[in-house]
């Protein structure tokens, strides 16, 4: 009880001294409120995918400017760093700030100002040549590079099919790490062009399949294509976990895997020409596409499809968890891509998804610098503004006919049907379940930190170990909706982050040293970091706890908090089964109301000495409770200590 009061008044306290002092006299007002204002005021609707609970606003009716939604909202918002994106019609979305992710107005800009550095090719290339020593260095590539083994991959059987064979590879990287994909290889003779594939996050990897047809097809018209999974996806899961690819690491491993790929195709076989060397790949694949050609200028033909864009450099880690677009003080993919000219590119682009901006703002940039070499027409764009962010027909017919003209491939071959789509299995290189994954090959994605900074890979693992524990904890609920597994699990995982966040950032140290009011002893250390973790905002809770209501059994809630807790509750309660055997039902009730209070407060903590010391406030309560019940929790407790003794020495004696 006296800890519960401690930590009340301390709270309050420091509570107090953040909103009023800080914001007294600053014509302060809740961030909610402001936003419901400027809905009214401006005839707009909000949608939130923050929570603005209990965020306050300093000089709140200051930052509004009556002749513009917009900037009233970005003045509003941009204290919590907190963006709105527009929608159809009067609506606007709340989101928080996405780095990767800006506006096409964005974009506009800085294509316009990207333009003003160079206006011929002397001044062009001087850029490019930065830019490759940059962005190869923020990628932090030639340390792993440098780190390679080398070794020969290990090939599965050929499989034959109508005018083309497959064949699995597994190519070691680093020691213990492999890639894996498949070699599609035409069956006419002499040298082919060589396509290497990189893959986006479409649903079923690399072995989908739209991505087997393109393969296929591009193989039975000439070249040999290559495909390979995402590192942490396919067979990459098996080694490093998926989790993994949640990671930055994944950005650089990525570009080592798709070079390790092209030095591997180029060195060892025989029927390649080296001369037709192309890239493609769509969405995150087409974003790998733009980075390999920054990379290597051994690439002769390029096609991103579905992915480039100057004002958004791709969503996932694998994308953007490096800083390449800080090269050179401020890049994007509509300049790395620039880099390529003049060899033939094509840009695919669609009219749903960041893409819709290319006819006007990336394409006509790309042929100002493709114009430096008086090759306006070696870059094309196929736009397709009715369809979304895919892979299908149209977009992979555009392929085809890039590939055709710019390799010379044999059009009359040009026919999908005639593609084998094999079944998912055929395709590994390691069987079912890994089962031939080599006994040398690391499986843990903790086996990597030699290879990076320490202080970033501590923070990368430490996602990946939540990650980790949320899936499992989710898997125990045995729960078959795919898209509720995914929400669950996000929503789990981003309570825990915000909690080690919190945690990490506010050390106990920043709650000043005092004494405790009630029993007249200094704080302790877990006192101090208890204060300061209380004080995270209340709405990381609420959300994860309407969250889970709203898509699990109050059953399956309380069995995640359990998880949280190592089933404390349960544990608990049979303790005080075992020290008052004839506990009444209306005791049991009173104990478990507040066991489960207990539990729901103590998943906000960080250790697991934390989470005891909320159980412990609570079982003190209800202590107290038996006391006022008639009871002296003191005897039980010593008539248990005792029997249990007794107990003990009665075993021993039948032992002896
Ligand atoms: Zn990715």
């Amino acid at each position: 009880m006296k800890k519960i009061f401690l930590i009340v008044l301390l709270v309050s306290f420091v509570g107090a001294n953040a909103q009023n002092l800080t914001f007294e006299n600053k014509f302060a007002r809740p961030l909610s409120e402001v936003l419901t204002d400027i809905q009214a005021r401006f005839h707009i609707r909000l949608k939130y995918d923050v929570d603005t609970v209990g965020k306050i606003l300093p000089y709140a009716d200051f930052r509004i400017r009556p002749y513009s939604a917009e900037e009233s909202l970005t003045n509003v918002l941009s204290p919590f760093d907190y963006k709105f994106v527009k929608q159809e019609g009067n609506l606007y979305k709340i989101r928080n700030y996405e780095y990767a992710r800006r506006t096409s107005e964005d974009g506009q800009k800085a294509l316009i100002y990207l333009k003003s550095l160079y206006s011929d090719k002397e001044s062009w290339e001087k850029r490019r040549a930065n830019l490759r020593k940059e962005v190869r260095a923020r990628l932090g590539l030639d340390s792993l590079l440098n780190k390679r083994v080398n070794a020969k991959p290990i090939l599965s059987k050929i499989r034959k099919f109508d005018g083309y064979t497959v064949q699995n590879f597994a190519l070691e990287t680093l020691p213990g790490l492999y890639v894996c994909g498949s070699i599609y290889t035409p069956n006419s003779k002499g040298k082919h062009a060589l396509i290497i594939c990189p893959n986006g996050h479409f649903g079923g990897g690399r072995y989908r399949e739209d991505q087997q047809q393109r393969m296929g097809t591009l193989a039975r018209m000439g070249a040999i294509c290559v495909d390979y999974d995402l590192f942490g996806w396919g067979e990459s899961a098996l080694q490093v976990g998926s989790a993994a690819h949640r990671s930055s690491a994944a950005h650089v491993i990525q570009a080592m895997n798709g070079l390790s790929i092209l030095d591997y195709m180029l060195s060892s076989r025989k029927d390649i020409d080296k001369s037709r060397v192309g890239v493609n790949g769509g969405s995150g694949g087409g974003t790998q596409t733009v980075l390999l050609t920054a990379l290597d200028q051994r690439f002769t033909a390029a096609a991103p499809v579905v992915s480039l864009s100057s004002h958004f450099d791709g969503g996932c880690p694998c994308e953007s968890g490096m800083p390449v677009t800080m090269a050179c003080g401020g890049t994007n993919n509509a300049e790395l891509a620039a880099m390529f000219a003049p060899r033939p590119m094509l840009v695919v682009s669609d009219g749903k998804d960041w893409t819709s901006s290319v006819p006007e703002l990336e394409f006509p940039y790309l042929q100002y610098v493709f114009g430096f070499y008086g090759a306006v027409d070696k870059v094309t764009n196929v736009h397709l503004p009715k369809e979304g962010h895919d892979f299908g027909l149209n977009k992979r017919n555009a392929v085809y006919d890039f590939f055709i003209s710019a390799f010379s491939l044999d059009k009359t071959k040009l026919d999908e049907k005639r593609v084998t789509i094999e079944p998912e299995e055929a395709m590994y290189s390691f069987g079912k379940d890994g089962i031939l994954l080599p006994a040398t090959a690391i499986r843990s994605f903790d086996k990597l930190a030699v290879y990076f900074d320490k202080g970033r890979f501590s923070v990368l693992q430490s996602n990946i170990s939540l990650e980790k524990k949320t899936t499992d904890w989710v898997s125990f609920l045995n729960l078959e909706d795919k898209k509720k597994i995914s929400f669950v699990t996000t929503l789990v995982y981003n309570h825990l982050r915000s909690v080690r966040e919190w945690h990490n950032e506010h050390p106990y140290s920043t709650v000043p040293e005092g004494i405790n009011p009630l029993n007249g002893k200094p704080l302790s250390q877990l006192d101090r970091e208890m204060i300061a973790d209380s004080a995270m905002p209340k709405e990381v809770h609420t959300k994860l706890m309407n969250g889970l209501r709203k898509a699990l059994t109050e059953e399956q809630v309380e069995a995640i908090l359990d998880k949280y807790t190592v089933g404390k509750v349960a544990f608990t309660l049979a303790g005080y089964h075992a020290i008052v055997p004839d506990l009444t039902e209306k005791e049991e009730a009173f104990i478990l109301e507040n066991l489960k209070l207990a539990r729901e407060q103590a998943i906000d903590y960080k250790s697991m000495k934390q989470i005891s010391a909320v159980f412990e406030i609570y079982k003190n309560k209800c202590e107290e409770y038996l006391n006022n019940n008639g009871r002296s929790w003191r005897q039980l407790f010593k008539d248990y200590v005792n029997k249990v003794k007794a107990e003990k020495a009665a075993k021993a004696a039948q032992k002896r």
